[in-house]
């Protein structure tokens, strides 16, 4: 890790990574205290927007993943250890690599279904559907 090529992180690297672990709006001032020791250390090189966050050796835990609404498969995934993020990674699935993070409204997380589609209401029901 070396000061003078750490960056800080990007709106949109802000973004991916609040919207993975759930946090609020990245504008807000508590996120921003939160995760505002995170630098960008290093990049891909293929052309995807992937980032570490720290250098040093591998072993790193993923903490949390989203696929991507409309792609074929791509995901977001994001690595730590220890209570630190190390890095923000895009997998894609065929074609180069994308350029840029998709916008967090298109992450899909497994875990977390779409509370609309779920446990409706009964009067939401069609009411003719039983007569
Ligand atoms: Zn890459």
């Amino acid at each position: 890790m070396n000061a003078e090529t750490s960056r800080l992180l990007s709106h949109d690297e802000l973004a991916m990574v609040a919207a993975l672990l759930d946090l609020p709006d990245p504008d807000d001032v508590r996120l921003r205290q939160r995760i505002g020791d995170l630098r960008v250390v290093g990049t891909c090189g293929c052309g995807c927007p992937t980032v570490d966050f720290r250098g040093g050796p591998d072993g790193l835990e993923l903490i949390a993943d989203a696929k991507v609404a409309g792609t074929d498969g791509d995901a977001i995934l994001l690595f730590g250890h220890d209570g630190m993020l190390d890095r923000l990674e895009y997998v894609w699935v065929g074609g180069p690599p994308p350029a840029r993070w998709p916008s967090p409204r298109l992450l899909r997380k497994p875990h977390r279904p779409d509370p609309s589609l779920a446990d409706k209401p009964d009067w939401l029901a069609d009411p003719d559907s039983d007569r």
